[in-house]
């Protein structure tokens, strides 16, 4: 941030340095915090447009610190992509989101399996241990693959080189959805698609405010509706995220879109408001 006055020169800033102080303070307490169970995941519902059925949830990390309070996800995940804790962790969210998964279907029968999507850094597209983790990882919940979505931003796949597919390709012949997430912020080819192991095209927030007037700005409207069609072109289902209100949710659905998240359905939350959520929905 800028300080008082707009200063480029100023070499103080008291501001900058409580933040460095407390990025490094974050820093040095992962992987103790990992160890101590600090973190906790919240679930947030995946809606079909079509029928407003939940279908899944994405899985969303937390910490909560001893001294600050619960933290998001930007604040603590760049430290642990940074140190490598990701790794660990990012494993740990895996297993969790997984049991957690496998625990609805139990409690559901009948409802609809509902499905699991698990953010993956690139640091764990990296690490020679991510097929076999996740292999061991649905083989110990008895979770079938197809009920498991990575999600993977698109920046990360930008420029991949073949090595760095391999794993994702190997779980997508398993039969775990790969959903490319954050789409439409990384300027990527659209013609690169086709060359990505992905099944789903999360489409990034600001798509979902550009609808926020009804009718939404024309242009707008003719860019969703090309990603769509394109998408669907390569059989690959479309979901939006930031939903916050119904005009959003109505024009997305118009224009295509298959699954829908956002606060106008529901806020992240404990997995057991996921699974009052799915059952009021499957009771009707
Ligand atoms: P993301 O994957 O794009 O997740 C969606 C973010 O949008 C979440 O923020 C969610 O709480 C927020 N959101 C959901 N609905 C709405 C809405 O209607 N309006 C608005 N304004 N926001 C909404 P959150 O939980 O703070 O997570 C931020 C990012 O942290 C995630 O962005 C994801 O990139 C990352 N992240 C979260 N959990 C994990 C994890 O387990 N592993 C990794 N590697 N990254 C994670
Ligand atoms: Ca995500
Ligand atoms: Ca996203
Ligand atoms: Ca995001």
């Amino acid at each position: 941030a800028k300080s008082a006055g707009g200063n480029r020169f100023e070499l103080a800033d008291p501001e900058a340095d409580a933040r460095a102080i407390t990025r490094h303070g974050l820093t040095t307490a992962l992987p103790a915090a990992l160890d101590r169970g600090e973190f906790f995941i919240e679930y947030q519902p995946l809606v079909h447009l079509g029928d407003g059925s939940v279908r899944g949830a994405e899985a969303l990390v937390r910490w909560l610190h001893p001294q600050h309070g619960v933290l998001g996800p930007d604040r603590f995940i760049p430290l642990a992509e940074h140190t490598g804790l990701i790794v660990p962790l990012g494993r740990w969210v895996l297993e969790q989101s997984v049991r957690q998964a496998r625990e609805w279907r139990e409690r559901h029968d009948g409802a609809g399996p509902l499905r699991i999507n698990v953010n993956l850094s690139p640091c764990q597209l990296n690490h020679p241990g991510l097929v076999q983790d996740t292999v061991d990882i649905l083989e110990r919940a008895g979770v079938a693959p197809d009920a498991l979505c990575l999600e993977v931003t698109e920046s990360a796949l930008i420029g991949a080189d073949d090595d760095l597919l391999k794993p994702l390709r190997r779980l997508a012949e398993m039969g775990v959805d790969i959903a490319l997430d954050d789409f439409g912020t990384g300027y990527s080819n659209l013609a690169n698609l086709r060359r990505l192991p992905v099944s789903v095209l999360k489409l990034d927030r600001s798509f979902t405010q550009s609808m926020q007037q009804f009718p939404a700005d024309p242009v707008d409207l003719k860019i969703v509706e090309g990603i769509v069609s394109l998408a669907h072109s390569l059989s690959l289902a479309v979901t939006v995220e930031g939903v916050e209100t119904g005009a959003q949710a109505e024009q997305l659905r118009i224009l295509g879109c298959d699954t829908a998240q956002g606060w106008y359905y529901a806020r992240p939350g404990p997995p057991e408001r996921l699974h009052e959520l799915a059952l009021v929905d499957a009771t009707g």
